[in-house]
Parts: structure tokens; C-alpha cells; sequence
């Protein structure tokens, strides 16, 4: 056997739709080993700019309309395939007779120290009272900004029926929080609910929750599939060849969601975030007919000025097989039909 040949075994067997790999202390890892989040003399200025934030104006935020939730409650019968920014990662999806959210973060401040969490820009798009039942919530990791506690809480006990799932070894957290109805995916396994097929897929990111909680728990995308809809969510991620593997086995996705937010410093961001061009190239390889941005300009996470991502996602989109009509920079609050 050829020293090539193997290397592609190696590499097959390896397949993150196995399962996701770990290292010798049993943390998780990407395929691509350890991520690189930057020297201390970059990180260390990053944290101090970020205290400095408080005061960080607000202006170029994306813009809000209030959602009453009225026609979003009908439709949870109807079906009309929609979807409504709620603001960052927070996505309310309808598809297939089923609503779910992505990422649920009503929070203020997301932080194990709220006083000194990232400030929240706009107010989410639409109150929890006001949303459809919701029969699922998918979360991508456990940085405070995509699992927010006080968020589940209250959802689950809005709805009791109401599930949730997690990557692997994320459960534990939210049990310990009373929430019921939690299930654990590593990557490539599925879980149906009715018609929908929920499909746990790998990213490129991390986790840390605590000191010495770094990559104990997994980390995720996600593919919600039915008869006559495919939606893809990635979760906070560099961008990496997974997104074709993803397009291929499960494409071409009517709507994907990206992060084009958080991308700055660069030194830091570049292995585990995306830029908005980063964004548009991943849209193409998971074969989207159509891009919704988030993860910008909702909370003060990182450098980057707040106007610029959705200039760049838009300018990027126009230039590329996307075209700049099917990348979407919508209003906080804002519905769309997909
Ligand atoms: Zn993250
Ligand atoms: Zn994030």
C-alpha cells in the first residue's frame, strides 16, 4: 500500500460524519487539530479594548421592526416556510408545520458575569411570549452568546413539550437547569421529529464555558430537512472544507444561515470565525440557494466596525454565483418567506 493510499484511509476513516474526533484526554478536537485563537500579545489588548467598549456607540447597528408575532403564530399550522431574525445567532424557523429556534439568546449580556457581559445593540426582533409553541431549539455550542440558561429556562417552561438538542456533552447543563426533553448528537447522527429530519454536523470551533472547561464539550451545525425544505444553520465557525462534504451528502439547502460577524482581530477570529467573504464562499460549497447573515452587529463581541460585515456580505454575494438577491441582510424582527 502507497504512502498516499493510506493517507486517504486515514483520512476517510477519520470522516467527522463518524463522529467527532477527540484528543488524548478525551476533549474534542477539530480534524484539523487544536485551533489557534492568537499570541498573548494579541489577545490580551482584545480584552482590554473590550472593557473599554462600554461606552461603544451603538450606531450602525442593524436596524429593528417590531414583530408581534401574529401572523407567525398563524402560520405555525399553515406552513408557509419562514424565517425571522430575532437578532445574532436567534433564528425562528417555520418549515414543514414545525417552528424552532436556533442559538435562543434573549439575554441582555451574555456572560457567566452579567454586569460585564458584551452590551446588547438592538432588543431582540419579538418578545418569547409572542412566538409560535415552539417544537425544537437546536444549539450550536455553549459560548454565552449561543447558549444563554435564562433563555432555556423560560422556554422550557413556556412549553414543557418543547425539545432540545445539543452537541455532545452539553446536556448535563441544561439538566442541571431543569430543562427536560434534552438530547445529545455528536456529528453525522439524526434525530426525526415527525416528517423533519435534524441532522447534527460538524463546524470548526471550540468550547469553553468555565477555567478549565476548553473543549469538553462539542461543538455543531446543523441541517433541518423535510419534504418540501432543506435549512442549514452553521453555528459560530471558521470556514473549512466541511462545508462542501455538508453540501454534497445534504444540498443543495433552500436557506443556510452564516456568521459574518466577529472577525476581528484577525490573528484571533480567523481559525474559528468567518469573514462575510468566508461567508458567501461557504454558501456556495453547501450548494444555498439562498444566505441569511447573522451574528453581527447585535452584541459588542470584537473589532470590526458595525457597519461594515453586511457591506462586505453584500459586495462579496454580487460578485459571486450567489448573486447579490440571494444573499439576505435583513431588520432585527424582520420575516421572510423562504
Ligand atoms: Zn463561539
Ligand atoms: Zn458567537
Amino acid at each position: 500500500m502507497s504512502a498516499n493510499i493510506a493517507l486517504v484511509l486515514a483520512d476517510f476513516s477519520a470522516s467527522p460524519f463518524d463522529g467527532a474526533p477527540r484528543d488524548e484526554e478525551g476533549r474534542f478536537t477539530n480534524p484539523s487539530g487544536e485551533l489557534v485563537h492568537g499570541t498573548l500579545e494579541v489577545r490580551l489588548p482584545f480584552m482590554l479594548r473590550r472593557m473599554g467598549t462600554y461606552f461603544r456607540s451603538g450606531t450602525d447597528a442593524p436596524e429593528r421592526v417590531a414583530n408581534d408575532g401574529v401572523f407567525l403564530r398563524e402560520n405555525a399550522q399553515q406552513g408557509v416556510p419562514t424565517v425571522t431574525w430575532i437578532g445574532h445567532a436567534t433564528l425562528l424557523v417555520q418549515m414543514g408545520g414545525v417552528s424552532f429556534l436556533t442559538d435562543p439568546t434573549w439575554s441582555n449580556r451574555p456572560s457567566p458575569v452579567p454586569l460585564l457581559g458584551p452590551k446588547r445593540f438592538v432588543k431582540p426582533g419579538m418578545a418569547i411570549a409572542d412566538l409560535p409553541p415552539i417544537d425544537f431549539v437546536v444549539i450550536s455550542h455553549n459560548h454565552y452568546d449561543h447558549l444563554d440558561l435564562p433563555t432555556l429556562k423560560e422556554l422550557a417552561k413556556r412549553d414543557p413539550t418543547t425539545k432540545f438538542y445539543v452537541p455532545l456533552g452539553n446536556g448535563d447543563l441544561l439538566r442541571k437547569a431543569d430543562i427536560t426533553g434534552v438530547h445529545e448528537l455528536d456529528w453525522g447522527q439524526t434525530v426525526n421529529f415527525g416528517s423533519i429530519v435534524i441532522h447534527c454536523l460538524p463546524s470548526r470551533h471550540w468550547s469553553k464555558r468555565s477555567i478549565n472547561d476548553d473543549n469538553k464539550s462539542l461543538w455543531s451545525s446543523w441541517a433541518i430537512t423535510g419534504e418540501e425544505k432543506r435549512f442549514y444553520f452553521s453555528g459560530d465557525t471558521g470556514y473549512f472544507s466541511g462545508f462542501e462534504d455538508i453540501g454534497n451528502k445534504l444540498g443543495p439547502f433552500d436557506l443556510v444561515a452564516v456568521p459574518i460577524g466577529a472577525y476581528e482581530p484577525v490573528a484571533m477570529m480567523r481559525e474559528s470565525h468567518m469573514n462575510p467573504e468566508e461567508a458567501i464562499a461557504a454558501a456556495l460549497d453547501l450548494q444555498a440557494k439562498k444566505a441569511i447573515a447573522i451574528h453581527y452587529g447585535t452584541f459588542d463581541l470584537s473589532d470590526e466596525p458595525l457597519a461594515e460585515p453586511p457591506k462586505r456580505f453584500l459586495e462579496a454575494a454580487k460578485s459571486s454565483a450567489l448573486g447579490g438577491s440571494a444573499a439576505w441582510i435583513v431588520k432585527v424582527g424582520e420575516t421572510r418567506t423562504f
